[in-house]
């Protein structure tokens, strides 16, 4: 049954970035219902999460550069108020995500296949259409991921994005249940969601981070094995020496931003065995590997980014099921500012998630 109407206003706050210095928030214009292009959903944005990549976005830091003003965000849990799309099976009052892909085009190999991340012509929140940082989001329809009614809003927020990502991390890297999985960056955001989403798999894992927090945190996660990087020497000797046959493990999802954990990866990963790239080190970095034994022993290197419309609802209803949890503090949207601050200075634990209204 759809929701009693709600009235919508006619003015919104956003998180409106002119340049790469500058962060506003300030009232902007709420697109109305008769205002919608077709395919389009006006989404009440209750929670939104705060990614790391927003902020790379909004100070130019990457590759690909965002339109301008900018209005990032891509962890939007919310309501749908109105929506125009006849064809849609969604309706006023569904609860529905705002994740990274934004729109694709449905048409093109990738979309049919099931890899929209990779669709030439897909639409990016906060890069190339606006993202979550509003109270009430223009979306489009076809990338709107239904949240569970079971799944606390601020909850499913993350899992929109550092959720799936490492969900599809774990899916590409095609390990099965029984194997052994080490995760570099296991203690991070990440990675302690790589480690719950890994052992609801029936994975067993290897986390590979520095400092007793990290090892209690892993350890409570599930984690079955725990190699500090700082201070132990030979980290090839170590991983291998974790899995019970001594050839390594099977896989590894580098959720790890430094580009050494590539490097270490592709020597103690078992033959036949993969690695993931899912941390993004900073513009320029390089994955090196040793050929010889890449061809030799059948190693495979793949990138995996976020995932698709299906990744998403998967992620979500696992996470709704109860077996993932995401460590968040909810602040409100006016701290957005001190958010990117302490992001940027390495002084958070956990994901904050901005209550928008408050
Ligand atoms: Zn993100
Ligand atoms: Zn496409």
């Amino acid at each position: 049954m759809p929701s009693p109407a709600e009235p919508i206003p006619k003015k919104q706050l956003a998180a409106v970035s002119d340049d790469s210095s500058s962060l506003e928030i300030r009232e902007i214009p709420v697109v109305q219902p008769a205002e919608l292009e077709p395919g389009r959903a006006l989404v009440k944005v209750l929670y939104t999460g705060v990614c790391h990549t927003d902020l790379h976005v909004v100070r130019d830091e990457w590759p690909l550069k965002p339109q301008r003003p900018t209005i990032a965000g891509h962890e939007g849990a919310g309501v749908i108020v109105a929506i125009n799309d006849p064809t849609s099976n969604l309706k006023v009052g569904d609860r529905v995500g705002i994740k990274w892909i934004a729109d694709s085009c449905n048409q093109c190999e990738f979309c049919l296949s099931g890899n929209d991340p990779i669709c030439q012509k897909a639409k990016i929140s906060g890069l190339t259409t606006s993202g979550s940082f509003q109270q009430y989001c223009p979306a489009y329809v076809s990338q709107l991921t239904p949240i569970p009614e079971s799944l606390d809003m601020s909850q499913a927020a993350p899992i929109l994005c550092a959720g799936v990502t490492v969900y599809k991390a774990l899916k590409n890297s095609a390990a099965r249940a029984g194997q052994w999985v080490a995760i570099p960056g296991a203690g991070g955001g990440l990675g302690s969601l790589a480690l719950q989403y890994a052992k609801y798999m029936g994975l067993n894992t290897i986390a590979i981070d520095t400092g007793d927090a990290k090892k209690d945190l892993t350890k409570k996660l599930g984690a079955s094995a725990w190699i500090d990087f700082t201070t132990t020497e030979d980290m090839v000797a170590a991983v291998k020496k974790v899995t019970p046959d001594g050839l390594g493990p099977h896989a590894a999802i580098i959720t790890s931003p430094k580009p050494e954990a590539y490097l270490t990866a592709m020597s103690y990963i078992r033959p036949g065995g993969t690695v993931v790239a899912v941390g993004l080190p900073k513009e320029g970095a390089v994955v090196t590997a040793d050929v010889f034994w890449t061809v030799v022993q059948s190693k495979r290197l793949v990138g995996s980014y976020v995932g698709s419309r299906l990744d998403a609802i998967e992620a979500l209803r696992i996470a709704a099921e109860g077996h993932v949890k995401t460590p968040i503090s909810i602040e409100p949207f006016a701290s957005l500012e001190s958010v990117y601050t302490r992001m940027d200075k390495g002084q958070l634990s956990g994901r904050v998630v901005l209550d928008l209204f408050k």
